[in-house]
């Protein structure tokens, strides 16, 4: 009997090294050529709307996707027949989130294409899905739910809870709403970091009233009267920053063990991806820059390991799987956190440097039939 073919998914591969100097050797101009390979124009009708998802970052993390690459995947789009605009869902306050995109230099001047927030400035425009367990239903970010296309657009790096941060990840925390009308934050991303918990509890004897939670809390939940911390329980989104961000661990958040999270995170990216058709959501991930947390952080430290490139495919899993191997094998550099940790090429840095099973989010994609490990990268030559 004829063994059967293993078909594996193609993941095209730009290098970051610039070896010519001409434009087609650049990053920006072999971005170009890799949307080139996605036959866009096989996949887009003519006029259909089509989200660039994409995360603008913070006040002090500037490690985004930067504005010059969003315009060539607009570019692309409507090129191939499409409409784009650029998205992501709201993280801080609505207005002020747009203000720190056009503070990263994201607007539609810059990036060829309106820049909006896919829920609404208030972060409610969203619509409820059931995704199963561990998570039931969530607030999906109406302009994502109701687009027929997408191109997610996302800078890999580490994650204090996810470990690794990429297309997986930007799909999941950022296609959901951060609360929801009627079921508040337990339909909102907060449910992948609680799963239904969500407990805050303060360590009195532990803090030291440096008020970093209360600077960093994005929806102003938390204050010190006469000393003693005090949150809002309604209106706080569970995004666990006044957590990571405490230098003494006050602040104890009741929270879903590390396998549950990344189950949780892989449960959302597929229920943001149940209403589109197949074929119709490509992902560039962005290899550049390799900072050890997110981009929502109140900074970006330096990069763990050097620049390796840009990757595009129509399969999630495949290009996750593929930035996660080609991080694992690239040597940590010197004067960063994967440095001071004396990770060695071949050790998976972020596992190691957020202690975080990262690659469980693949797995589990991979489970709920959104893609396959099995991958041929496919190296853009000359
Ligand atoms: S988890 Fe902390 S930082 Fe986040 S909204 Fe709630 S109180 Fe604010
Ligand atoms: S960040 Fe931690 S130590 Fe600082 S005020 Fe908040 S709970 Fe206290």
């Amino acid at each position: 009997m004829p063994s059967k073919e293993i078909v594996k998914a193609k993941v095209y591969y730009a290098s970051a090294r610039v070896l010519k100097w001409t434009h087609g050797e650049s990053l920006p101009g072999k971005l170009e050529r890799l949307l080139k390979e996605a036959g866009l124009e096989n996949r887009l009708h003519k006029d259909e709307a089509v989200a660039v998802k994409t995360h603008f970052g913070s006040h002090g993390a500037h490690r985004i996707v930067r504005p010059v690459f969003l315009r060539k995947v607009t570019e692309a789009v409507r090129a191939a027949g499409g409409v784009p605009f650029v998205t992501d869902t709201v993280r801080i306050k609505g207005l002020e989130y747009l203000e720190v995109a056009n503070a990263n230099g994201i607007n539609q001047l810059s990036v060829g294409a309106p820049v909006v927030l896919a829920d609404g400035i208030f972060g409610s425009d969203n619509v409820l899905l059931d995704a199963g367990e561990p998570l039931g239903q969530v607030a999906i970010a109406s302009a994502i739910h109701d687009v027929p296309a997408m191109v997610v657009v996302s800078h890999v790096k580490g994650h204090i809870n996810a470990g690794y941060a990429g297309a997986i990840k930007n799909l999941a925390m950022g296609g959901i709403s951060g609360s929801h009308r009627t079921c508040g934050w337990k339909c909102g991303r907060g449910s992948m970091h609680t799963i239904g918990m969500g407990e805050f509890t303060w360590l009195e004897q532990k803090c030291e009233l440096c008020y970093q939670c209360q600077e960093v809390c994005p929806l102003d939940c938390i204050s010190f009267p006469d000393e003693k911390f005090e949150f809002d329980d309604e209106k706080c989104w569970r995004c666990g920053r006044c957590v990571r961000v405490c230098p003494t661990d006050a602040i104890e958040h009741e929270g879903a063990d590390d396998e549950t999270f990344m189950k949780g995170l892989s449960t959302a990216a597929k229920a943001v991806l149940s209403t589109f058709a197949p074929g119709k959501v490509l992902y560039v991930n962005f290899l550049l820059e390799i900072q050890p947390e997110c981009d929502c952080m109140p900074g970006a430290d330096v990069p763990v390991v050097q620049d390796l490139g840009l990757m595009l495919s129509d399969d999630l899993v495949a290009i996750e799987k593929a930035s996660m191997d080609m991080i694992s094998k690239a040597a940590p550099l010197p004067g960063s956190a994967a440095s001071d940790c004396e990770i060695k090429p071949g050790h998976d840095v972020f596992e190691t440097l957020n202690h975080k099973p990262g690659h469980i989010q693949v797995q589990e994609c991979e489970r709920l039939g959104l893609g396959t490990q099995n991958y041929e990268l496919v190296e853009l030559t000359d």
